[in-house]
């Protein structure tokens, strides 16, 4: 069979949640035994979101081979159960990059390059060798923004061209958008959706597939009137209604059978598809007996999105703990004292501080960490929130006044936290942290190791500093325990303590390994002790 090609638009406005419909379709897919991988494309400029404030982005996702992504990456990996790589975030600043290296070689002989047909063709070789790199049976490209943005023309015209190279059986276009409901006529409004076909009618894309958001479900009529005025098939207006768990989409979508339209048009002979595991999560994350609540220390928690894999790792250990999860948001800038610190979060059954760059909030993390430590509440810190672990200890246990990381002040008489040896000489800042998979040894009769029930892990890491070497004797003679470090022991990569229900730090990032059919270890036991009343 040839590769088959799926391509998601959005229309009418953003953030209608292309990420989980595109994930979703790939979980239905791959449930029939078939090889399915995604990827999406991001129209801006940056050469990868590693270099934007969260603000502007939300979270970074990481791959394995230290890719810095658009965190629908991560809703890829947690649907698919897979890891995924750079190959599958693409961005206009990556085409250009290649092309214009290209140019500089002397590759064009002499030509004019243009959008069409150089950067076009740049586009459809990136899509292509996803599907070379291990012989997929489908590859899902979803493209960012909104349809009519000027950015992603160039996007849209590539996958235009890709049904005229390869033909209707290997290419299909799925269309995704908004069906308001306006409360004062009491009517679904499909005005929208009809406007944003046209846009892509206009660029040479008929959609096959018209996903429509929407409150509550559609009726006949406005399905059939959706499909008259869109030119699709009413049994292709697939009703994408709301719902309060993500994870359930997959499952509404294939009652009403879109996986199976998918294949036929396709060409592709399945068989039934296996979606059992799949069914019981949900039906699991929709009854819990239980209630956890977990205090998430940031600044950056006017969006939440930027502690999206976060969220979710969560949201997997508590299924796995019978849980219903709640989360307590506290913005670690607006600390003002002890007092208010600890009724805010008396009531919290488990504190997690995640990770970050720039000092604004990290004195706010440390007073949070003294506070997990002393009143002994569960607690997990990650990547800053680890490094802010070390902080508070030496501080308030070694007695290294004015202790801090000199990504924060460059002159303290402690430097605990301090630059890695091979970030010195490093001058630009785009894809140069310590990225990616790193193996970690686990110290054995320690919590990591006890957590893990292994020697050796990997997991995913995003950072430019680290446990400063100097102070590791000092730290450890007083009770911090590095019970995790890179195998040649130089790098310390996870920290706890004794006497204390779960005190544990880790410099890489646990979250974007967890999935809903594999709760990341760490995760769940933090979630199992927060549930431990004490
Ligand atoms: N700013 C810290 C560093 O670069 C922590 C990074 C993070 O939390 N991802 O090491």
């Amino acid at each position: 069979m040839n590769t088959k090609y799926i391509f998601i638009t959005g229309g009418v406005v953003s953030s209608l949640g292309k990420g989980v419909a595109t994930s979703s379709i790939g979980l239905l897919l791959k449930s029939y035994g078939l090889k399915v991988t995604l990827q999406k494309i991001d129209p801006y400029i940056n050469v990868d979101p590693g270099t934007m404030n969260p603000y502007q982005h939300g979270e970074v996702f990481v791959t394995t081979d230290g890719a810095e992504c658009d965190l629908d990456l991560g809703h890829y990996e947690r649907f698919l159960n897979e890891a995924l790589t750079r190959d599958s975030n693409i961005t206009t600043g990556q085409i250009y990059y290649s092309v214009i290296e290209k140019e500089r070689r002397g590759e064009y002989l002499g030509k004019t390059v243009q959008v069409v047909p150089h950067i076009t063709d740049e586009i459809k070789s990136k899509i292509m060798k996803l599907a070379n790199t291990d012989s997929f049976d489908v590859v899902i490209t979803e493209i960012g923004g909104t349809v009519g943005d000027i950015e992603g023309q160039p996007f849209l015209e590539a996958v235009r061209q890709m049904r005229l190279d390869l033909g209707k059986q290997d290419t299909l276009y799925i269309h995704l958008t908004l069906v308001p409901f306006i409360k004062a006529a009491r009517e679904f409004k499909t005005k929208p959706t009809q406007h944003s076909v046209r846009e892509l009618r206009a660029i040479g894309i008929q959609p096959d597939i018209l996903l429509c958001r929407s409150d509550s479900w559609l009726t006949g009529d406005e399905r059939k009137k959706i499909s008259l005025f869109c030119n699709v098939p009413v049994e292709a207006v697939i009703d994408a209604i709301d719902v309060e768990c993500i994870y359930e989409i997959p499952l509404i979508l294939h009652q009403q059978n879109l996986d199976k339209m998918i294949l036929s048009y396709l060409g592709i002979e399945a068989k039934e598809p296996d979606l059992e595991e799949w069914r019981l999560f949900v039906e699991n994350a929709k009854s819990p007996t239980k209630t956890v609540e977990i205090a998430i220390c940031g600044k950056y928690i006017e969006l939440r999105d930027a502690y999206k894999s976060i969220m979710e790792a969560l949201y997997h250990a508590a299924v796995a703990n019978d849980a219903r999860l709640k989360l307590k948001w506290i913005d670690t800038d607006r600390i003002e004292d002890d007092i208010k610190l600890g009724n805010t979060l008396a009531y919290a059954d488990g504190i997690l501080v995640p990770g970050g760059f720039g000092m604004r909030g990290v004195e706010g993390k440390i007073k949070i960490v003294k506070y997990a430590r002393e009143m002994k509440k569960p607690f997990l810190g990650i990547c800053l929130g680890m490094q802010c672990q070390v902080i508070e200890y030496a501080r308030n246990i070694c007695g290294m006044q004015g202790a801090n990381s000199t990504e924060f002040d460059d002159s303290t008489a402690y430097p605990v936290i301090d630059l890695l040896p091979g970030q010195k000489r490093i001058k630009n800042k785009g894809g140069t942290m310590r990225l990616g998979d790193w193996p970690c040894r686990l110290e054995t009769k320690t919590l990591a190791q006890r957590i893990y029930r292994k020697d050796l892990i990997h997991e995913r890491h995003r950072h430019r500093y680290e446990v400063n070497p100097k102070y590791i004797k000092a730290l450890t003679k007083k009770g911090l325990i590095f019970s995790g470090t890179s195998p040649n022991g130089k790098l310390m990569e996870i920290a706890e303590i004794t006497d204390h229900p779960f005190f544990i730090g880790t410099q890489f990032h646990p979250e974007f390994t967890s999935r809903p059919l594999a709760p990341n270890p760490i995760f769940y036991q933090f979630i199992k002790k927060s549930l431990k009343k004490i």
